[in-house]
């Protein structure tokens, strides 16, 4: 019997899909002789401390820099271990004072708000655009106070934050402008690509992202200055000697924050595969739009004006009045039909113990003690509504990069959603 015509699995029926899809592969024999080659040359990392140009990094990770920089657009591309690396050294980069306030977004990775703790400074969070899930314009606008220092965005899901807005309210109050692009590498926004609009912007290659090396990330800017206070920062700031570079050293602690040779190998011969990445996701959306398109109470992913998205994450929201179901119990009947990479929700950053608790830095309250602000900073349920909302209720992701999905898998997600649909009465039941 055609599954979809049965019972919904959920309540006894067949599944739609009884065999997980395969996982996302997109590593080949070319990362393999890439990685290789390295090996074979004997060295696997060659930063040196001191002034010069090894303090930069070995071959792979300058060649891999030079076509990061090429293929983005950017004045600079700088290699890092992690993007989380490429997070706290974009924020340590701007030099803030403790108690420094950074406006961010609660739906996001949690290491987008530890990189502004990590460097002393206070996340502030603005709320997200239901239509996008980036973060609100005007939202950040309302939050501007006279110790705010910087906005730092993130491209969520696959598509750029509203960095136009997002520029002026930084223009008007002398701010910087950070954004966190590691699920929209290579997405389109307006006449460049996402992550390039910021002061500083940057990507993750860590193994879920689009493109990877195992773990990586890369910063990419335009502004020389803090290009090389990056390069720094990423390899223990021990190169300072001069004066004038002395003088450059606020906020600026060094680290290991510093890329390999092989992966940065791998993350080369990755970067080719990007545009080929992103059209695949921009086909399985595609699919997904016009399959589930007419569901009642199903809204799928918005895309801005102007803009590209690349698909991290395809998110939809559930109108579960109309639908008369919560979305627990859709998404128990979706899972019970197969279909695979489910999210109910995604993250209220502003939510966790840390920040409900201001517990950063050792008990005391550190850094929001180093603010006379820092008593009427709080973090606590209504502070995000909109985000909260979509996050307890009405948020459903699929995660496209957890699969490989073919047309034909596709075509199964379809027929898992269109069979649900078609039997919502017995799951109100
Ligand atoms: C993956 C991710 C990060 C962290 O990147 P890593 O390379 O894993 O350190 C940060 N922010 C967002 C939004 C991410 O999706």
């Amino acid at each position: 019997m055609n599954a979809s015509a049965s019972a919904l699995a959920l309540l006894g029926g067949t599944p739609v899909i009884d065999a997980p899809l395969a996982p996302f592969r997109s590593i080949g024999e070319e990362e393999a002789q890439a990685a290789a080659q390295v090996v074979r040359g004997g060295v696997l990392s060659a930063y040196i401390g001191a002034a010069g140009e090894a303090f930069l990094g070995g071959p792979a990770v300058r060649a891999f820099e030079a076509k990061a920089a090429a293929y983005f657009g950017a004045r600079h591309a700088i290699a890092v271990n992690s993007w989380t690396s490429g997070l706290i050294a974009a924020v340590a980069a701007l030099g803030l004072e403790p108690g420094d306030e950074v406006i961010t977004t609660p739906w996001t990775m949690a290491a987008t708000a530890t990189a502004i703790l990590h460097n002393n400074a206070i996340p502030i969070f603005a709320d997200i655009d239901p239509q996008t899930f980036n973060i609100d314009p005007a939202a950040v606008e309302r939050l501007v106070t006279p110790r705010t220092r910087a906005i730092l965005a993130a491209d969520i899901f696959g598509l750029s934050a509203d960095m136009r807005a997002l520029r002026a309210i930084a223009d008007c109050h002398g701010l910087k402008l950070l954004t966190d692009t590691a699920q929209s590498p290579g997405a389109r926004y307006g006449s460049g690509f996402a992550g390039l609009f910021a002061d500083i912007g940057g990507f993750s290659l860590n193994y879920h992202k689009h493109i990877h090396c195992g773990e990586g990330g890369i910063l990419v800017t335009d502004d020389d200055r803090l290009a090389a206070r990056l390069a720094m920062i990423r390899n223990h700031a021990e190169a300072v000697t001069t004066a004038q570079e002395a003088s450059e050293l606020a906020g600026m602690l060094g680290y290991n924050f510093r890329l390999g040779e092989i992966e940065a190998a791998i993350a080369s011969v990755q970067l080719d595969r990007l545009e080929e990445r992103v059209a695949s996701r921009q086909r399985v959306a595609a699919q997904l739009n016009a399959g589930l398109a007419g569901l009642s109470g199903l809204r799928t992913p918005q895309v801005a004006d102007g803009s590209t998205h690349v698909y991290y994450v395809y998110g939809m929201v559930l109108d579960t009045q109309q639908l008369g179901l919560s979305r627990e119990r859709l998404l128990a009947a979706l899972r019970a039909e197969g279909v695979p990479g489910l999210m109910n929700g995604y993250q209220n950053i502003h939510l966790l113990p840390l920040f409900r608790h201001k517990i950063a830095h050792g008990t005391t309250g550190f850094p929001w003690t180093a603010s006379p602000r820092g008593d009427a900073i709080t973090y606590a349920p209504g502070l995000c509504p909109v985000a909260e909302e979509l996050h307890a209720r009405s948020f459903l992701g699929l995660a496209l990069c957890l699969c490989e999905y073919e047309p034909q898998d596709v075509d199964r997600v379809i027929e898992a959603f269109r069979k649900v649909w078609g039997q919502l009465d017995a799951l109100r039941a």
